[in-house]
């Protein structure tokens, strides 16, 4: 168990904040802290207060996390934007100086670190489907731990894309749906028969 204890022990301050928002350490969440520091180096980006960053994100899982912790990327301010691809890649604007970049995950994981033998193992047990909840728990403490200690360039391709400006987050009136009546941004509203507007659910 020296491992995990090794990996508590030696969690960089901004990381704890993400685990404490998250609620737990994970490979997911991992992948997000990596993508957000080199980010930030590479465009020399501050926690957005606004959304002078942009994060778009092509998965919605654990790796959101760690983006709205350290880059101050939030659906409610309109700078996080999940894109369901179901990919582990990552596309962070600065829009103050019209720069950004993409990260996605390299193809290949091959855990480096001391626990070889009980990572492969562990890894087998997960793809057939026996692993405990106990055993799935070390095995994301063990992969948390090597990605940790792994340069970037050996997890994720980094490549700096051309800058498309990203809508601020869209403001609209509201209009009362014509089946509940309750109030909607107009530009959510779909047209249903005889011209009625109505919102997203009253239209199924
Ligand atoms: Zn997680
Ligand atoms: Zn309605």
């Amino acid at each position: 168990m020296k491992e995990t204890q090794d990996i508590k022990f030696n969690l960089p301050e901004d990381l704890k904040k993400c685990i404490e928002f998250h609620g737990h350490l994970c490979p997911g969440l991992v992948y997000g802290y990596l993508v957000a520091k080199e980010a930030m180096s590479l465009l020399k980006l501050k926690r957005s207060k606004d959304e002078e960053v942009v994060a778009i994100s092509e998965n919605d899982s654990c790796a959101v996390d760690a983006l709205q912790i350290l880059l101050g990327a939030s659906t409610g301010k309109g700078n996080l934007i999940l894109k369901d691809y179901g990919k582990n890649a990552y596309t962070i604007l600065n829009r103050s100086d019209k720069r950004a970049y993409r990260f996605s995950r390299k193809k290949h994981y091959r855990y480096k670190g001391e626990a070889k033998e009980e990572f492969g193992r562990l890894d087998t047990a997960i793809s057939s489907g026996t692993a405990s909840e106990k055993e799935k728990r070390r095995h994301k403490m063990l992969k948390s731990g090597d990605l940790l200690s792994k340069p970037f360039a050996e997890v994720f391709y980094a490549e700096e894309v051309r800058f498309i400006m990203p809508p601020y987050a869209p403001l609209a009136r509201s209009e009362a749906c014509a089946t509940c009546g309750e109030m909607t941004m107009s530009t959510k509203m779909i047209e249903k028969d005889a011209g009625k507007r109505v919102c997203i659910p009253c239209s199924a």
